[in-house]
């Protein structure tokens, strides 16, 4: 970490803050936050994101044809490949940044609709690890895809403009909550009672102009909901069983804080490595090493699945990047010789929790990207840790080019833990190290990192990608 010429004999992490220290270079790192705030407010699932990657790319003329130096290849729509060759064969290894693009949400079940006390609401089965309480009495927007018999595809975004409506989940009121009270926190919110509230009106029918609506007239506020979104998209019940309806927290991410030196949003955990491994590749100078990004899906939930790291379309991929110049059969080569960051986002040592980390060994908001030698839980289980020499010469890179990071573990040892897609990479025996920024409320609907860190994640990935 020692830039100058002195010698430190102890270690001590200091504030990425006082290496940003100029009005100009504030300027440039707000700058980027608010790229970033507009990326954030714009993706909100892992297919806008993918979408966004995808335009970005073909922006900067990378090609789907694999005999191309710049090339991209998105799976449905939920995770992407980019690879950009450099002048060394390519059996002489990638340098792969991994990141994630879905993150925790509220899904519809695929029959949602309830409808009860004259309001109609979609149940629905939550995504990942969420604190269920986060989730009532808040706006809330419904994106996602429906799609016909036909195959017609009907992409859906309701609830982030403030002239569109928004969606909710009724709280309990306090007057009522006293039970409540001497509950444990996993009994209080129950997973089936996360139902949104969609609709509450009758339809206007000749004879009921006037009084109260009947109840027993058999009008039902589903019947006109289902008339209102047939109305408006086109759409049956039957649409919705095969379709994909995430609820998310509603509205654009924003800087927080007086100084402007926060973002606070949903869905940080990752998108924010997803955008600065994007920054890094479309930015950094044409190397002697080949670089990708891989951006998978599938993580908050185990990483299974088509589009999950567990999955081969990586493997397809690099085979067909490498088919060019190469058999084949040379792919396991590329894996062993490649390094690899696990680009993933470090829980922050919380100011208000403390005592659950162990604050030499934890994150910092503000003091630069994230190196975690080994994930897991309960003395590593689960983990995949990167080597010494890897670890190493990250570190001379980085300070080489005075880039400020640090190392952390997740909490206190048996506190809890997590894992990461480094595992998936791991197991194709290349390097691999996870490396993000930290991350203060990492799952909630408002999550906040720091400009600075996040500026350094850039620089970092980027130098990463040069080496
Ligand atoms: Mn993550
Ligand atoms: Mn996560």
């Amino acid at each position: 970490m020692n830039s100058d010429k002195k010698i430190f004999f102890s270690y001590l992490p200091q504030s990425a803050w006082k290496k940003l220290n100029t009005p100009a270079l504030r300027e440039k790192v707000e700058a980027l936050a608010g790229r970033y705030i507009d990326f954030l407010s714009a993706c909100k699932t892992e297919r806008e994101t993918v979408e966004y990657v995808c335009r970005r790319l073909r922006q900067a003329k990378y090609g789907e044809k694999f005999s191309g130096d710049r090339v991209f290849c998105d799976l449905r729509g939920k995770a992407v490949f980019a690879a950009q060759r450099g002048r060394a064969p390519l059996q002489s290894g990638l340098a792969l940044i991994a990141a994630h693009v879905d993150t925790p949400r509220l899904d519809f079940k695929q029959r949602p609709l309830v409808e009860q006390t004259c309001v109609v609401q979609a149940k629905t089965h939550y995504y990942g690890g969420i604190r269920k309480y986060q989730w009532l009495a808040r706006p809330l927007a419904l994106h996602g895809l429906v799609v016909r018999e036909n195959g017609e595809k009907i992409p859906v975004s309701v609830g982030e403009k403030p002239e569109e409506p928004m969606f909710c989940i009724a709280d309990l009121l306090p007057h009522l909550a006293q039970k409540q009270g001497d509950q444990k926190l996993n009994e209080v919110f129950e997973a089936e009672k996360l139902n949104i509230v969609l609709a509450h009106s009758l339809k206007i029918a000749k004879g009921h102009g006037k009084g109260e609506p009947d109840e027993k007239s058999g009008e039902s506020v589903r019947e006109h909901l289902l008339e209102l979104l047939h109305a408006k998209y086109g759409i049956c019940e039957e649409d919705m069983i095969t379709a994909e309806l995430q609820a998310v927290p509603a509205g654009p991410a924003r800087f927080v804080g007086f100084d402007r030196a926060l973002v606070g949003g949903y869905g940080q955990d990752d998108r924010i490595c997803v955008f600065a491994a994007l920054e890094a590749l479309l930015q950094a100078k044409k190397g002697t090493r080949s670089r990708a990004v891989i951006f998978w899906d599938k993580e908050e939930i185990g990483s299974e699945g088509a589009t999950g790291a567990a999955s081969r379309f990586f493997e397809y991929c690099v085979e067909r990047f490498l088919s060019r110049s190469a058999p084949v059969n040379r792919t396991p080569e590329v894996f062993l010789n490649s390094r690899a960051l696990a680009a993933d986002v470090q829980a922050a040592i919380d100011p208000d929790f403390q005592e659950l980390h162990e604050k030499q060994n934890a994150a910092r908001l503000g003091y630069g990207p994230c190196f975690a030698k080994f994930t897991g839980s309960r003395g590593k289980y689960g983990a995949s840790e990167a080597d010494a020499e890897y670890f190493a010469t990250l570190r001379g890179l980085l300070n080489a080019k005075g880039i400020p990071w640090q190392s952390a573990e997740l909490g206190k040892v048996d506190q809890g833990g997590g894992g990461t897609v480094a595992l998936f990479l791991a197991a194709y025996g290349m390097r691999v190290i996870d490396f993000g920024p930290p991350v203060l409320s990492m799952h909630s609907p408002c999550e906040l990192a720091s400009c600075a860190d996040l500026w350094f994640t850039v620089e970092a990935y980027r130098a990463f990608f040069e080496s």
